[in-house]
């Protein structure tokens, strides 16, 4: 069920409330049992996106095979 965020302008609270989707802009009480409450924004909670970024490594390098003495120039 989809909680809604909820703002009372009477003692400006705000306060959440589960609530099925149909009754998202129905009057809501604040805890204090106010009645003058505006619906904010609702807040969905999304997972978080920490997608682990593997750490760029270079890869191989170094070992080139240099064959100086195929060429000749090693004598
Ligand atoms: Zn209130």
């Amino acid at each position: 069920m989809p909680r809604y965020e909820y703002r009372c302008r009477t003692c400006g609270d705000t306060f959440e409330l589960s609530r099925p989707m149909a009754e998202s802009s129905a009057p809501a009480d604040c805890p204090a049992g106010h009645d003058d409450t505006v619906k904010l924004l609702s807040t969905v909670a999304v997972g978080g996106t920490a997608s682990g970024s593997a750490p760029a490594r270079p890869t191989g390098g170094g070992g080139g095979g240099g064959g100086c003495c195929g060429g000749g120039c090693c004598g």
